[in-house]
């Protein structure tokens, strides 16, 4: 038998998700991020839910491949682009729509062979200070694009380096000011300014996070009454207790004493499953649908939990890493990360099950896109 841990895929969340979003930036079109494999949650395992979106972002040329191999005839959005004359080649015959944050990128497309000219987003580092024109240099680029015969349509995009802390304007007014005049369709709005920032709205939004029922900010309270459902349930049972004595400790390091004779629950998941090793004692999870809490150090296979408020629970007892009822987040924050971090980082020998999407909804997303 093999260990009781498993990852669940929970395809029907990123419809539910995938539709939040567009009422939440009705009237915007929407490209679904992808990258990284669906935030962990796999490409193929999501796609289905994704038939009501207009686009699809990611940035390995593999998944976009992979994307169109599934059959998605709608755009494709490479995040970075190019980097080399391979990647065009891959971008043309595959109808990719690139990226263009560089002198170097335009040069690439300048020298693609093709007949039928190559879409374009044109990026603007317009305060993140990672990839694009700054906006002094703006124009410029694009009239150096406009003037390219291999390159088609210009959307003009950038990215957000706060969104999910409240301060996007001066971002949204250099971006404002240094594209004034200039035609083409605007993207700027990734998880965060979906769902806080309807100025920032425009042609096309790119929610990430939020598909998956993560919050942009790492932190669960911030979503709580949206709605947004957890894409993803990493579930294990417990596969042995310990009964301490009052200063017996538990764990490597030791770390957690107890202060009175306890139940300890031990679990079937570890670091090397993906689950943070920094998860303090107090990180929440659930045993036998009753939230309790991580206590002592996490190790490689095995977590230890307080069994105390589930005195009925035993060895087989079914645990919740996270999922519905424990958010990502919850144990994210209290390791000191972000929920994308955990999902992206859920380990291989994890076996992973995939819920079905329901055939009737299936069609009725399809046909709301015709
Ligand atoms: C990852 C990414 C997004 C999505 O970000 P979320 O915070 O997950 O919504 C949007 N745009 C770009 C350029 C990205 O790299």
């Amino acid at each position: 038998m093999p260990r009781p841990i498993s990852v669940r895929i929970h395809p029907e969340a990123v419809r539910h998700n995938l539709q939040t979003a567009q009422q939440s930036a009705s009237g915007a079109r929407v490209w679904a991020v992808v990258k990284a494999n669906a935030y962990g949650h796999g490409i193929e395992r999501i796609y289905p839910a994704l038939a009501g979106a207009d686009g699809i972002a990611l940035l390995d040329l593999d998944e976009a491949v992979r994307v169109r191999q599934l059959g998605w005839t709608k755009p494709i959005l490479l995040l970075e682009g190019v980097f080399d004359s391979t990647d065009v080649a891959t971008a043309v015959a595959h109808r990719l729509t690139v990226s263009v944050h560089d002198d170097e990128q335009l040069a690439l497309l300048a020298a693609a062979r093709t007949q039928q000219p190559i879409d374009i987003n044109l990026k603007m580092n317009s305060g993140m200070n990672r990839l694009g024109y700054r906006p002094d240099v703006f124009r410029a680029a694009w009239e150096r694009a406009r003037a390219t015969p291999t390159i088609g349509t210009i959307g003009l995009m950038t990215h957000f380096a706060n969104a999910d802390d409240g301060a996007i304007d001066w971002q949204l007014d250099r971006f404002d000011a240094a594209t004034q005049g200039i035609p083409g369709e605007r993207s700027l709005s990734n998880s965060a300014a979906v769902l806080w920032h309807p100025n920032a709205h425009r042609d096309w939004v790119r929610p990430g996070t939020i598909l998956y029922g993560a919050s942009p900010t790492g932190a669960a309270r911030h979503i709580e009454g949206i709605g947004l459902r957890a894409a993803m349930t990493l579930a294990s049972r417990i596969i042995g207790v310990q009964t301490l004595a009052p200063q017996e400790t538990v764990g490597y390091g030791r770390t957690y004493e107890a202060e009175r004779p306890m139940r300890i629950g031990v679990v079937a998941c570890g670091y090397a499953d993906g689950y943070p090793r920094h998860a303090p004692t107090g990180t929440p999870i659930v045993v036998d649908g009753i939230r309790t809490r991580v206590v002592g150090r996490v190790s490689m296979d095995m977590l230890t939990v307080d069994l105390t408020p589930c005195p009925d629970a035993g060895i087989g007892s079914k645990v919740e890493l996270w999922g519905e009822n424990v958010k990502v987040d919850e144990v994210a924050e209290a390791a000191g990360t972000i929920g994308y971090e955990l999902m992206c980082a859920v380990a291989r020998r994890v076996p992973v099950d995939i819920d079905t999407l329901k055939a009737a909804q299936h069609e009725a997303a399809e046909s709301a896109t015709v």
